[in-house]
């Protein structure tokens, strides 16, 4: 069976990166979404908890997809859930040096087990990111365009309390 793992901040999930889960979720057996409790991010709108919870809602009747949270290095999270590759979303230019780093380092630090593979989202959701929906939400923009129904809501409840 092939896995693959999708590590990331997902503070919060956009629909960007639900446009890489899904064709992911096609080429692969399973996909594993992990989101990764990263110290160095301090200013994070929702909790790991939370993030996990939001993507386990919007793929609560998709078999093949299973959200996890984890601190470990993105190599050790594949070891342990079985997941030969990482998949990554490839944005701009600036992604693509990040990325080319990572992998790069990835595969060396897992002696050659873990692989990484790079998937661009469809067009209209290229230019979307976490920061941008946040700045967007705090103009009192309307963000359903970059997120889900369910994102947006939380923010909302976020935002009252
Ligand atoms: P990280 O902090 O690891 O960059 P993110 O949650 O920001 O975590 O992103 C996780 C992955 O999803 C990264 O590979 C990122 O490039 C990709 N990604 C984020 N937004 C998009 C998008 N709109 N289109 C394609 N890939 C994306």
């Amino acid at each position: 069976m092939s896995k693959v793992l999708y590590p990331g901040s997902f503070d919060p999930i956009t629909r960007g990166h639900m446009n890489i889960i899904e064709q992911a979720s096609v080429l692969f057996d399973e996909v594993v979404v992990a989101v990764l409790c990263n110290p160095n991010k301090r200013n994070s709108m929702f909790s790991v908890e939370e993030r996990v919870d939001m993507i386990q809602q919007l793929y609560s009747s998709v078999d093949n997809i299973m959200v996890v949270s984890s601190s470990l290095a993105a190599v050790d999270i594949a070891a342990l859930y079985d997941c030969k590759a990482i998949v990554r979303g490839l944005r701009s230019f600036t992604d693509f040096d990040y990325e080319v780093g990572m992998q790069q380092i990835n595969k060396e630090i897992s002696k050659g087990a873990v692989n990484t593979v790079c998937l661009f989202a469809d067009k209209e959701y290229r230019f979307i990111s976490s920061s941008m929906v946040k700045e967007v939400f705090s103009l009192g923009k309307d963000i359903l365009s970059y997120v889900d129904p369910i994102v947006q809501k939380k923010m909302y409840l976020k935002k009252k309390h």
